[in-house]
C-alpha cells in the first residue's frame, strides 16, 4: 500500500541537491490513487464513498481521489468553494456545525445533493431559505446517538458534544421536517467517532445505525432513503504497518446489509483519514542534537506548526530515519546511538514536541527525520505562521497514467 523506499529516495536525491535544511510534505498521490480505488473496489453497489475533504484539501489530493470517490463532504463555505472550482457535477454533501445563512444559500447554489442538518433551528431556517428561493432542501437529520460505539480516538456522540441532534429530540425534528414544505427529509447521518480501528466494532456501530433507521420507518410509516454512517475508520499510529483491514471489513459490511438494510436505502461512507492518512510523509531535517538532564533532543528544521497532529493527540507521530551522510562542517558531527530521544521543533515553547522519549539506534545532525501517516490532519490543521518560519516545501509524487 505503501510507497515507502520510493518516498525515501526522493528525499534523499532532494537533499543531495541543497545545503540549506530539508523541510517538506511529500504527498504520494500514485500511492493515493491506488489506495483509494482498492477502497472503492470491495463495496457494494449500494454503498457509496465520499471524500470528506477537511482531512487534507490540497488541490492534487482532492484531483488525484477524484475519479475513485462518488462524491465530496464538505463542511464550510471555503470546502465548498474549493470543491465546486475544481469539479462542477461532483456530488456534494454538505454538513457541520454552525452553518450560516450565507452558506446554506451557496450550498443550495452549489446545488448540492444533501445539506446535514445539526438542530431543529438550523432545520427552520433552511426550510425558510429554500422556500425563498423556491427550491427544496434534500437533508438527513444528524443524530447525536446514544449509544454510539467507544474504542476510537475522538468521540462526537454517545456523550453531550456540539454535534447533531440529541437522539431524545428526534422524533421532534422529523414532525418539525415532515411538516416544512422545502425540506425533503431524506433520511439520518451517525458521524460520531474518528480514528476508530477496530474493524468489527465499527460494523456493529453500522449495524446500530441500521436498526435506528428500520426502527424510524416502521414508527413514522414512510421510507428513508439515506443512511450515511460518516467517517471515523482509523489507522494504526503506534503501528503504522498494521492495516484496518477493509476487505474483510467491506465482506462483512455486504453480509451485514443483506441482513439488516432495506434494498431502497444507499449506505453512505464519508472517509477522511483512512483515505488520505497513509499518503502523506513529513521530512524534517535534525538541526540539533543535545542531552539536557539526562534526555537527549532533537531539534528539527519544522515542528508542530506544520505537523500539528501529534500535539493535538499528546501522542508519538510513528518516523524513521533517512541516514544523510554528507558533513560539511570541519568539527565532530553531534550523534547519538541507541538512545532514547524527544523529537522538538523549532518553535519556542515546550509543547513543540512530535515523539517523547522514543528508541532510536543512531541519529545525526543533519540526517532528516522522516514522519509517516501525515497525509490527514497534518498540515491542514496546523498553526503555519507561528513565529514566522518558512513553510515546508510539497513534493508530489505524480500518478502514472
Ligand atoms: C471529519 C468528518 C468526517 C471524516 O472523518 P474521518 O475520521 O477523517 O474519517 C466525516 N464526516 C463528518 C461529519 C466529519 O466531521
Amino acid at each position: 500500500m505503501e510507497r515507502l523506499n520510493t518516498v525515501i529516495q526522493t528525499i534523499a536525491s532532494r537533499k543531495t541537491k541543497q545545503r540549506s535544511p530539508l523541510c517538506a510534505y511529500v504527498y504520494d498521490l500514485e500511492g493515493l490513487r491506488a489506495h483509494t480505488a482498492s477502497l472503492s473496489a470491495p463495496l457494494p453497489p449500494s454503498v457509496q464513498l465520499f471524500y470528506a475533504v477537511k482531512a487534507n484539501a490540497d488541490e492534487h489530493i482532492l484531483k488525484t481521489v477524484a475519479p475513485h470517490v462518488t462524491g465530496f463532504e464538505v463542511a464550510s463555505g471555503g470546502e465548498l468553494q474549493k470543491v465546486r472550482r475544481l469539479f462542477s457535477d461532483a456530488p456534494v454533501i454538505f454538513g457541520g456545525p454552525g452553518k450560516t445563512d450565507e452558506e446554506l444559500i451557496a450550498a443550495l447554489e452549489a446545488r448540492v445533493a444533501l445539506i446535514h442538518i445539526e438542530s431543529l433551528w438550523e432545520l427552520q431556517r433552511l426550510s425558510w431559505i429554500a422556500a425563498e428561493r423556491q427550491t427544496t432542501a434534500r437533508v438527513l437529520l444528524r443524530v447525536n446517538l446514544r449509544q454510539a460505539a467507544s474504542g476510537a480516538t475522538l468521540h462526537m456522540a454517545g456523550k453531550p458534544t456540539q454535534f447533531g441532534i440529541d437522539e431524545r429530540h428526534i422524533a421532534e425534528a422529523i414532525y418539525i421536517a415532515l411538516a416544512l414544505p422545502s425540506v425533503d427529509l431524506q433520511g439520518f447521518h451517525f458521524h460520531s467517532m474518528s480514528n476508530h480501528t477496530d474493524e468489527q466494532a465499527h460494523l456493529s456501530f453500522i449495524e446500530t445505525c441500521l436498526s435506528f433507521v428500520a426502527q424510524a420507518e416502521k414508527t413514522y410509516r414512510r421510507p428513508f432513503s439515506v443512511v450515511n454512517v460518516g467517517g471515523g475508520v482509523g489507522i494504526h499510529y503506534s503501528d503504522p504497518d498494521r492495516p484496518f483491514h477493509w476487505d474483510w471489513f467491506a465482506k462483512e459490511l455486504n453480509l451485514l446489509l443483506r441482513r439488516h438494510a432495506s434494498r431502497h436505502w444507499t449506505v453512505i461512507f464519508e472517509l477522511g483519514r483512512l483515505i488520505t492518512a497513509h499518503s502523506g510523509y513529513y521530512a524534517a531535517e535534525v538541526l540539533d542534537l543535545k542531552n539536557n538532564y539526562g534526555t537527549y533532543f532533537a531539534i528539527l528544521r519544522g515542528g508542530t506548526h506544520h505537523l500539528r497532529l501529534p500535539a493535538a493527540w499528546k501522542m508519538n507521530h510513528p518516523f524513521l530515519i533517512i541516514p544523510v551522510n554528507e558533513w560539511p562542517y570541519p568539527f565532530d558531527r553531534p550523534s547519538l546511538f541507541n538512545e532514547r530521544v524527544t523529537l522538538a521543533g523549532e518553535l519556542c515553547t515546550p509543547n513543540d514536541v512530535l515523539a517523547r522519549d522514543v528508541p532510536c539506534a543512531r541519529l545525526r545532525v543533519g540526517d532528516i527525520v522522516l514522519f509517516r501517516c501525515a497525509g490527514a490532519y497534518g498540515w491542514d490543521i496546523s498553526h503555519h505562521d507561528f513565529l514566522s518560519h518558512p513553510h515546508p516545501e510539497f513534493i508530489y509524487l505524480e500518478p502514472s497514467t
